[in-house]
């Protein structure tokens, strides 16, 4: 996440809440995903990671924070 600050209003911004229970505090967290040396660039194995927020309150991974969308076709198996 950026965290530029711009000449924005903070009453003209729109309030993000948890899709789960509403909840308006958010605190950061970190995914950790891993490259394989076989797919990555220079040969070498990578530890990536990927930042996002989280609900302070019940833990919920709002969709647009989520780096790692889920592969809806998993369902089929
Ligand atoms: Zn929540």
């Amino acid at each position: 996440m950026n965290e530029q600050s711009f000449n924005v209003a903070p009453g003209d911004m729109t309030a993000i809440a948890c899709e789960e229970c509403g909840n308006e505090g958010f605190r950061p967290i970190v995914f950790l995903r891993k490259i394989s040396r076989f797919i990555s660039p220079d040969g070498q194995e990578h530890i990536v990671p990927l930042e996002s927020m989280e609900c302070a309150k019940c833990n919920h991974i709002n969709k647009e924070f989520n780096p790692i969308p889920k592969k809806e076709k998993e369902n089929d198996k």
